[in-house]
Parts: structure tokens; C-alpha cells; sequence
């Protein structure tokens, strides 16, 4: 039976996690009758923990690290001989066959280690966030493609509903965003277009000015037409909105035709 200094070295392999088989056993048993290794296998345990808090910050864990350097300065060192038989069921880094460079090494290792796995944990944080925001940001971008989609998909069912008993009248509704100048125009149940003729959307402006033309449009065979973001000044206040009938060129600087439809206002 090994006496009590000569588990040393594996007091600091099995703190590390790193000790196994037989010699595992031999170092469980003797701690079970030692109290000297259990509260030396204690503070190297505090140690690594304590190098684990420490590896990411700003302050190294000197006072860990130093009894780590004199436990691996001190242990005993035995023969040659006995460590080629001891050690031969040892994981890769037996072949360093030194004890305390094995002893350094592990330590590297660990230290090392935590201290890629904190990277990486950070890491994967980071990227979790973002991840997050991506799928977030990307379900709705998915979203209002879907509503724009089905909005302008010629293939829709667009159907009006009117009161019981009246019929189906031409109208409009137009959806105005100044500040990006974006509009969104749909009509409904507007007449077919006579020969040479085409339908134009007008924005008044709030200010009094002349109508500015906010595109040409032919409706479908069931009268419905969409009109999505004309070419418009910038920061134009709508006061209204209207759609006249115009020569197939259409007008340009203010309506000639008769109007179809016009906005209701306030
Ligand atoms: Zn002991």
C-alpha cells in the first residue's frame, strides 16, 4: 500500500477529473481513511473552481494558481521505473511522462478550456440573440409579404359587399403615408373603360395646390384596380384623393376628364 504523500499527484489528476481505473479506486479508498488528502483534495478543488470563476476576468486567480504551481513543485517524485508500469493504462498525456509537466499540462488544459467554453457560451448568446431577432424580424417581413401579396394578387377573390337591395357603386379607398410617401390605392366596381381611355388617380394636396397625378390604372374585368406606391413630391399633406377618366395618355399637370370617384373627406 502507497503511503499518503505518494497520492499527491493523483489527488491533483482526480481533482481534475482525470484519474481513472485501479489507481482511481486505490485514491477513493485512501481518501475514505485519510482526512489529510480529502482537505488537500478539497483546496485543489476550490482551486479550479476558483481558477474557472476567474479565467474570463480582469484579474488573474494568483493566489489559486500559486498553490496549484507549488502542489505541482512539491509532489513527490517517483521512480522511473515504477511509473512506466503505474502508468500505463494513463489517458494520451502519459507520454509527457514527467509528473508535473503531465501536472502543468492538465492544468493548462483545464484553464484553457474554461476559458474557450465561456467564449463560447458568449458566443452562442450572442448569436441566440440575433438568431431571435432574425426569425423575429424575418416573420414579419414574411407577414406583410403575405397581406401585400394577397392584397395585389390578381387571382384573388375580391368581392364588395354593399347594403341588401342597392346596387354595387365604383369606389376607392386610398391609404396615404406621408411621411415615406407611400400610398396604397384600391378600387371596386368601377364601369369598363370606353376605347382610348384610362383611369387616374389624383392626390389634392391640404395646402390648396394643384392635383398632382398619382398614377394611370386600367381596372379587371370585375372593375377592381390597385394602385401601390406612385412616383410622389415629398412631404405632400393629402387633403384628398379622386380618380377621373382621362385620354389613354393621361393628364399630366391637372385632370381634363370627368371625374369617376372622389373622397369623401372629412
Ligand atoms: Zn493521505
Amino acid at each position: 500500500m502507497r503511503v499518503h504523500e505518494q497520492f499527491a499527484e493523483d489527488l491533483a489528476l482526480y481533482a481534475l477529473g482525470s484519474l481513472d481505473g485501479a489507481e482511481r479506486r486505490a485514491l477513493e479508498e485512501h481518501l475514505d481513511e485519510c482526512v489529510s488528502c480529502r482537505r488537500e483534495l478539497e483546496l485543489l478543488r476550490g482551486d479550479l473552481s476558483l481558477l474557472a470563476l476567474t479565467t474570463a476576468g480582469p484579474k488573474p486567480p494568483a493566489r489559486a494558481r500559486q498553490r496549484l504551481l507549488s502542489a505541482v513543485a512539491h509532489e513527490p517524485r517517483r521512480p522511473v521505473a515504477a511509473h512506466a508500469s503505474e502508468r500505463r493504462q494513463r489517458s494520451w498525456w502519459s507520454s509527457v511522462g514527467w509528473p508535473a509537466l503531465r501536472w502543468t499540462a492538465a492544468v493548462a488544459l483545464v484553464v484553457v478550456g474554461i476559458g474557450l467554453l465561456r467564449q463560447n457560451s458568449t458566443l452562442q448568446q450572442d448569436l441566440a440573440s440575433l438568431r431571435a431577432l432574425f426569425i423575429d424580424q424575418g416573420s414579419r417581413l414574411e407577414q406583410a409579404n403575405q397581406i401585400v401579396a394577397t392584397l395585389l394578387d390578381p387571382d384573388a377573390t375580391k368581392i364588395e359587399l354593399v347594403a341588401v337591395g342597392n346596387k354595387p357603386q365604383p369606389r376607392g379607398k386610398a391609404i396615404y403615408q406621408r411621411r415615406n410617401r407611400n400610398l396604397i390605392f384600391f378600387a371596386s366596381n368601377l364601369p369598363p373603360l370606353p376605347a382610348e381611355k384610362i383611369y387616374e388617380l389624383w392626390l389634392f394636396p391640404a395646402n390648396g395646390g394643384a392635383p398632382i397625378a398619382a398614377g394611370l390604372f386600367k381596372p379587371d374585368a370585375r372593375g377592381s384596380a390597385t394602385v401601390v406606391n406612385p412616383p410622389l413630391p415629398e412631404g405632400v399633406e393629402a387633403k384628398n384623393f379622386a380618380v377621373t377618366l382621362e385620354p389613354e395618355s393621361g393628364s399630366h399637370e391637372s385632370p381634363r376628364g370627368t371625374p369617376v370617384i372622389v373622397g369623401v373627406g372629412e
